[in-house]
């Protein structure tokens, strides 16, 4: 029996965890970092420990220190949420060894499934659909150009250790390889540590869909429908919903049968996601398994009633799945927009500072899974998501109503957040018809946006330029007194480019 967890994350999934203890009378341990002092995870939790300096690799992603920790508190499981630690097989085989409950999938199948070639290697073994491309990194240009021809162009170049949409680039023919493939590796290496890349093709306009799927220690499978994540902006996800609009029942068999076949490869148990392109004839290609919980569960939640972090401890527990199959229905449709504290007229760039006002909804069909209250510090070392506002009703129409009332209503004061492009992508033609696509952003909305540094400010700057201001905030010298630190951000801004 699992009496006590410890949550080795923080903001709003670190919360969600908690309310699955809370129901299951299960004791939460929050680990907090310096910047996190206040944080609503650590109010929430039964219990909290200080675990490092700001930087994540000081605290989140502090392996050593986080299992120390669990050990000394008598965590008897960890629960990793998303991002940080939670697909680090390195770190789920040292929690394996200390004899400690991993609250997810064994660091085997996290392994097999981690590197981006052999996932594909392993996919295709096991009659899996792939994205045509390599299953091998590319070592030169020339290997590069002459596979390039041979799939085709345009092609893809991506990392084989990717993830969070870096390291891809897009090329069109032989001229550019070159160029692309020495910044592919470059920011794959900076990102990952690991600078291999492989090849795709790139599929022109398609759909991001994908599968939850669950599974215990006996072998026993089942999957909880697909959801659309087509929405994006820079190939990160920004409006997710289930199930999708892009299919019908009989892909839908297909692809969540599908789905099984690909966690069974790999021995999978715990919660997991498949990941699929869905290309203009319908055809789907695996692109990746995300062996950990998805930022947008809760929209599977919501459409079939079934708690899966609760489901994920069951699991972990040892105890067999708690539902069968025939048993799950989709109910009704779910969207769920991520409001960031981002700056949307400075390149969507970090906001930072502390929350000032936040002025929650509620009202039938709605669930806000959030990482702040009011008084809570936006810091800058970490993801600045702030909280997902999720929005169910009984159709898809519905559901998007309700998502604009609540947008309406929900209110957050004292950083900017993105909240404002979900009110715009909720009344375009292509979404309320489903005929967008992953570009649909990039094409639509973002030359809407007058920005005359987006297209030149590397991210890297931009992040510099955010970290500074911050800084400068507390130095009071910086400013006079009329000063607020958008102008500041920008005299910066004016600086660097020249
Ligand atoms: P990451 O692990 O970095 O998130 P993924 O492989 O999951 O990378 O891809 C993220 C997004 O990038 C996809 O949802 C899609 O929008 C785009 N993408 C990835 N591969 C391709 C491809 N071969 N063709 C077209 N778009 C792609």
């Amino acid at each position: 029996m699992i009496k006590r967890i410890l949550i080795a994350n923080r903001g709003e999934i670190a919360h969600r965890i908690i309310k699955a203890c809370r129901e299951l009378n299960i004791t939460s341990i929050a680990i907090y970092s310096e910047a996190d002092k206040n944080a609503l995870h650590v109010r929430r939790a039964d219990e909290a420990y200080l675990i490092g300096n700001s930087p994540a690799n000081e605290s989140y992603l502090n392996k050593e220190k986080i299992i120390e920790l669990a050990k000394k508190v008598n965590a008897d499981a960890i629960h990793p949420g998303y991002g940080f630690l939670s697909e680090n097989s390195e770190f789920i085989e040292m929690v394996e060894n200390s004899g400690i409950n991993f609250i997810g999938p064994s660091s085997k199948s996290v392994k097999l499934m981690g590197g981006k070639t052999d996932a594909r290697d392993l996919m295709m073994k096991n009659n899996v659909p792939i994205v045509p491309g390599t299953t091998e990194p590319i070592y030169t240009i020339e290997e590069g150009k002459k596979i390039a021809k041979e799939i085709g162009y345009p092609i893809m170049l991506k990392a084989v250790a990717g993830g969070g949409g870096k390291g891809m680039r897009k090329i069109y023919n032989d001229d550019e390889f070159e160029t692309a493939f020495q910044l592919a590796s470059s920011e794959s290496k900076k990102a990952f540590g690991n600078s291999s890349v492989y090849i795709e093709k790139y599929i022109e306009n398609p759909k991001h869909i994908e599968v939850q799927i669950l599974a215990d220690k006996h072998g026993n499978y089942i999957h909880l429908f697909e959801r659309e994540c087509s929405v994006q902006r820079r190939h990160q996800k920004v409006i997710e919903e289930a199930p999708s609009i892009s299919i019908d029942e009989s892909i839908r068999e297909r692809i969540t049968q599908t789905s099984i076949q690909a966690a069974k490869a790999c021995n999978y148990f715990n919660a997991g996601t498949i990941e699929f392109l869905l290309d203009k004839n319908k055809n789907f290609y695996f692109l990746e398994m995300n062996t950990r919980l998805q930022v947008e569960h809760p929209v599977t939640e919501m459409i079939t009633g079934f708690d899966i972090v609760k489901e994920q401890i069951k699991i972990a527990e040892g105890n067999k799945l708690s539902i069968k199959q025939d048993d799950l229905k989709i109910n009704g449709h779910a969207i769920e927009c991520r409001v960031y504290a981002e700056d949307i007229d400075n390149n969507f760039s970090p906001s930072i500072g502390k929350i000032t006002l936040h002025r929650l909804t509620s009202g039938p069909g709605i669930r806000i899974d959030r990482g702040i209250d009011i008084s809570s510090d936006v810091p800058i070392y970490y993801d600045p998501m702030l909280a997902k506002v999720i929005a169910w009703g009984r159709t898809r129409e519905e559901s998007i109503e309700r998502m604009k009332r609540a947008l309406s209503e929900y209110q957050i004061c004292g950083v900017t957040t993105n909240m404002p492009v979900f009110k715009w992508i909720l009344n375009q033609d292509e979404f309320l018809d489903g005929s967008f696509d992953i570009n649909f952003l990039e094409q639509k909305l973002m030359p809407l946006i007058p920005n005359k540094w987006r297209e030149n400010l590397p991210e890297e700057l931009e992040n510099v330029i955010t970290v500074v201001t911050a800084l400068l905030k507390n130095e009071k010298k910086y400013f006079n007194s009329s000063s607020n630190s958008k102008e500041v951000k920008n005299k910066w801004r004016d600086l660097l480019y020249e």
